[in-house]
């Protein structure tokens, strides 16, 4: 999702108390940023934040990240985290290129991660972009704490496949995987959909998702 350059959307995200601004100043401080100990909680391209403001509400024993590296797409979320009733207090949001988050986070920081309906990339030559690709699990290995997971879901099935593989390539331990989420009745419990999720199950799309465990 890459939205036209919003203008003065830059300035608005400056402003944002929500928005973390000085994010690699942050590394082992995210409980000091919450006010509180509880687990941290990452969704890394976290779009319009559907997904990730749904949680945080329906969960405030939790604190939830939301990565995203366009400022015109985080300002739609800040938008609609505005425009609540009562926002959620548990939520914080930062802008950048999911590549650098070892300098984010200390190691074993991050409880869980979630990539939802991440960017495909279907050529050869840009497989190391995609968000489940071996350099990314390196990433987040170093960031998750012992017996941390991610969760992964997309419509994309060579995506999935792609990532099938380099899960067990990197070594972690694939929990639980399906090919049609929404039929799955153990692994759809609770599931919260995002908005790729509704656009593409809308036209039939099944959606597949795994749940991947570092292993050290
Ligand atoms: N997660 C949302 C959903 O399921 O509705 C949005 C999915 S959209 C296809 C992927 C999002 O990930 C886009 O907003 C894109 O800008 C963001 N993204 C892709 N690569 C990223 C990266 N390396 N770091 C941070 N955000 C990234």
């Amino acid at each position: 999702m890459r939205l036209r350059n919003i203008p003065g959307a830059r300035y608005v995200i400056a402003g944002h108390e929500a928005v973390i601004k000085n994010e690699k100043e942050q590394k082992g401080h995210w409980e000091e940023v919450f006010g509180n100990d509880h687990p941290v909680r990452v969704e890394i391209g976290m779009g319009k934040g559907r997904f990730l403001m749904t949680m945080a509400l329906e969960h405030p024993e939790i604190n939830y990240i939301g990565i995203e590296r366009y400022s015109s797409v985080l300002l739609r979320a800040l938008e609609r985290m505005d425009a609540m009733e009562e926002p959620p207090s548990n939520i914080r949001f930062v802008c950048m290129d999911a590549a650098e988050i070892e300098e984010v986070f200390e190691p074993g920081e991050v409880d869980r991660i979630y990539l939802n309906f991440s960017d495909p990339w279907p050529k050869a030559r840009h497989a190391r972009r995609r968000l489940t690709s071996a350099a990314y699990w390196e990433r987040y290995d170093h960031i998750l704490k012992q017996d941390g997971v991610v969760e992964f879901k997309t419509d994309n099935k060579e995506l999935f496949e792609f990532s099938l593989e380099q899960v067990q390539e990197a070594g972690w331990e694939l929990k639980a995987h399906t090919f049609d989420l929404h039929h799955n009745e153990d692994l759809n419990r609770g599931n919260i959909m995002t908005e790729y999720e509704a656009k593409f199950s809308a036209k039939g799309n099944p959606i597949c998702k795994l749940i991947a465990e570092r292993k050290r």
